[in-house]
């Protein structure tokens, strides 16, 4: 069994506007966009992170605007919620304020008996705020969201699926507990994870596959302290069969990915180096940043890219 994972990393979903996301995030949602770089496969598209002051793992949602996608169709198969967690008392504060910038489908919920808020983001994802009893994590205040209400990073994440119990075990063998039981909806926690620490698996047996695009998520990515535990996961995953890439060099992180049998991309990510290996603490996200191969296109990248508001 696999001991080093702590929780989630980051969730990374794709979008059809780069200045609607950016603004939806940094504004509607008082994240802090900590990165602002390239898709590195595809250096024409953006890839933004919105996270905490620093970018912690467990706190960071990143996007791949590509202009004009098509929406993705929901099914089996993928991450459908992004559950972030949120202070006690501070859901109708979010109610109002999601309301008031046209967010769509704002409804209080609750979840495993916690109460919630969830919405759709401006390309239909799901997301949810979940009232947090103790969160010790510190909220980004910087875009002008009071600490009372502000977003302390995720809680977790709710994949649906076609049949939940091959998800379930290698969710038990990366080291996540059952928890708790709610209609057609598992939960399972991490022991000792980063703040992030929840995966509810919902089982749809009837419905079909989802088809990727705008507002999809694709991939979702686990946290692990450092290379070497790394390469510990990613050995272990191989011996159980998982087809698992080489590590790549992700610039903030090192990644390694593998598909599993639900339908959902997983990776798992190093907390090193983090998102101020390449600027101050102070100015994270404000300058486009390029991993040194694409440095010599530079002007041309940047030309093609939407500006995005700061
Ligand atoms: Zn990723």
């Amino acid at each position: 069994m696999i001991k080093d994972i702590k929780g989630l990393h980051h969730i990374t979903s794709m979008a059809s506007d780069a200045r609607q996301n950016n603004t939806f995030f940094t504004e509607t949602l008082g994240l802090r966009r900590v990165k602002k770089t390239v898709n590195f496969d595809d250096p024409n598209v953006y890839h933004l992170y919105y996270g905490d002051e620093a970018g912690t793992p467990g706190t960071v949602m990143t996007y791949f605007p590509f202009p004009g996608v098509m929406r993705g169709r929901s099914g089996v198969g993928e991450v459908s919620e992004t559950q972030f967690a949120v202070p006690k008392g501070s859901l109708s504060f979010w109610q109002d304020r999601l309301t008031s910038k046209g967010a769509d489908n704002v409804a209080a919920d609750t979840v495993f008996g916690a109460n919630c808020v969830r919405f759709n983001g401006p390309d239909g994802e799901g997301f949810v705020l979940i009232e947090a009893v103790d969160d010790a994590r510190k909220a980004w205040t910087g875009a002008g969201i009071a600490d009372s209400v502000a977003i302390r990073g995720f809680s977790g994440a709710k994949f649906r699926l076609h049949e939940t119990a091959a998800t379930a075990e290698l969710l038990g063998f990366m080291g996540y507990q059952r928890a708790e039981t709610e209609g057609n909806v598992t939960r399972f926690a991490m022991p000792g994870g980063n703040g992030a620490d929840t995966i509810d698996l919902e089982a749809l047996p009837q419905m079909p596959y989802a088809r990727q695009g705008a507002g999809s998520v694709h991939h979702i990515a686990f946290a692990v302290e450092n290379r070497e535990k790394q390469l510990e996961v990613r050995k272990v995953l191989m011996d159980t069969g998982y087809q698992v890439t080489p590590v790549i060099d992700r610039d903030y992180f090192w990644a390694i990915y593998f598909r599993t049998p639900g339908g959902v991309l997983f990776e798992i990510a190093t907390n090193e180096p983090g998102f101020d290996r390449d600027e101050d603490t102070a100015h994270l996200g404000e300058v486009l940043k390029l991993p040194a191969r694409y440095e010599p296109y530079r002007d041309q990248i940047e030309a093609g890219l939407t500006p995005l508001a700061a």
